[in-house]
């Protein structure tokens, strides 16, 4: 099952939406249901020369909502296009599957049933029912924007794509979503799947990042002006159950007879990669420190950067020439200005982020001097070993808690 990839383009989506919310004269004449065929014409500014398709977007569309009729996914924000519910599915499906954003889902919505619940948590509440999911940026937005939501607009999601583009995490494309979804607005959607399938419906001779002009384009083009939620729905399902990144399911797919890629065999081909050099690796010393009375010290990230408002056992990335003892003992001094004791390893761990990975390397300490500060941090605690479940953690501290606590056990 493909991930929806969402893409937070901002400003340029305002272009093809009116104040408000409806699309712009010019998408509606492109797309206006007596039309039978669509010319999606690329701009001689748009990069990789001249080229263009005649789509049939009225037999596209009835094709593909004839087929989420009978194949759409199940899924509970579907059935209650309640907009509170809706832009916490398409928040939670940036970047992340929706089987794995499931569980995450219903969770969330037991214990933040409303906007107002969740303006008035606590962040770290936030973030502890976020754990796991990964780019934890989206967490405090969706915090941030619940206080603006409740705050400047009486607690009722804005209709309008300016309004809704303008809240933190939304970008052209969630904005899409959100509107289409809540508010059966007509307001286009360029996803990692969307931008999968157009790739092949066109046969996409770049890769998509180098034609997002002309992926707008088209799904604008498509999008169906009397049932905008459920084509964009349709589209997503499309791209996550049948056109998948491999081994697309051709043979049972609306739109196979349209399809450029299918006809010229080069399905698996598309859509076509950026080269990419290997992914940095970082090497990461990092301390779990014991005070005399047998209590760990974890401290929170900062707000701003990767895992920011996440707890953590301080540490951070080995220099040149350093052995790893000496990289935890410097590291901690520098970020809570305490001395240590620097003991065994404990555990070896990988893990990989969407631009780098990281090994860390875990070694177990003695607190031996100094009151911690909030250096390089937001805030300090000493905490007991069973308390730790109750703090928001980067999924590899995860790991290390479990090991700690494996080892607590067995003895
Ligand atoms: S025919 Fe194949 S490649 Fe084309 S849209 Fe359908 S599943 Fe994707």
């Amino acid at each position: 099952m493909a991930s929806r990839q969402h893409q937070n383009q901002s400003s340029t989506g305002k272009a093809s939406v009116q104040k408000d919310g409806l699309p712009s004269p010019r998408v509606k004449a492109v797309a206006a249901p007596v039309r039978a065929f669509a010319k999606v014409q690329q701009k001689p500014s748009d990069p990789g020369g001249e080229q263009s398709e005649d789509l049939p977007v009225v037999e596209l569309r009835q094709s593909l909502l004839d087929w989420y009729q009978r194949c759409g996914r199940e899924l509970p924000w579907r059935n209650n296009p309640d907009p509170y519910a809706v832009w916490i599915s398409e928040i939670m499906l940036q970047q992340t599957q929706v089987k794995t954003v499931l569980p995450y889902f219903q969770r969330w919505m037991v214990t933040f049933p409303t906007v107002e619940s969740l303006a008035m948590a606590d962040q770290t509440a936030v973030l502890k029912q976020w754990e796991g999911l990964g780019y934890y940026a989206r967490a405090r937005n969706l915090h941030r924007t619940a206080q603006i939501v409740a705050e400047e607009y009486g607690g009722q999601f804005p209709r309008n794509f300016d309004e809704v583009v303008a809240l933190p995490g939304i970008g052209r494309t969630t904005a899409g979503g959100i509107l289409s979804s809540a508010f059966n607005q007509r307001a286009a959607i360029v996803d990692g799947n969307v931008k999968r399938v157009i790739a092949r419906l066109i046969a996409l001779d770049r890769p998509p990042a180098k034609a997002m002009h002309r992926l707008w384009e088209v799904s604008e083009a498509l999008i169906d002006p009397e049932n905008p939620r459920d084509f964009n729905q349709a589209f997503m399902d499309l791209g996550a159950t049948l056109c998948t990144a491999k081994n697309p399911a051709c043979l049972i797919c609306p739109w196979r007879s349209h399809c450029a890629a299918y006809n010229l065999g080069t399905q698996s081909e598309l859509p076509m990669r950026e080269s990419k050099g290997p992914l940095p690796h970082k090497i990461i010393g990092v301390a779990v420190i014991w005070d005399d009375q047998g209590k760990i010290l974890i401290d929170r990230r900062p707000q701003k950067g990767l895992l920011g408002g996440l707890w953590e056992f301080p540490g951070g990335k080995l220099e040149e020439g350093e052995t790893l003892e000496d990289c935890v003992a410097r590291e901690v001094k520098e970020e809570l200005a305490i001395d240590i004791e620097v003991g065994e390893k404990i555990m070896t761990l990988d893990h990989a982020y969407t631009h780098f990975k990281v090994t860390l390397n875990v070694f177990r300490c003695k607190h031996l001097a100094g009151e911690p500060q909030t250096i390089e941090c937001d805030e300090v605690r000493w905490v007991e070993l069973n308390e730790l479940d109750q703090f928001p953690f980067p999924k590899a501290n995860g790991q290390i808690i479990e090991a700690l606590k494996a080892e607590d056990a067995a003895t």
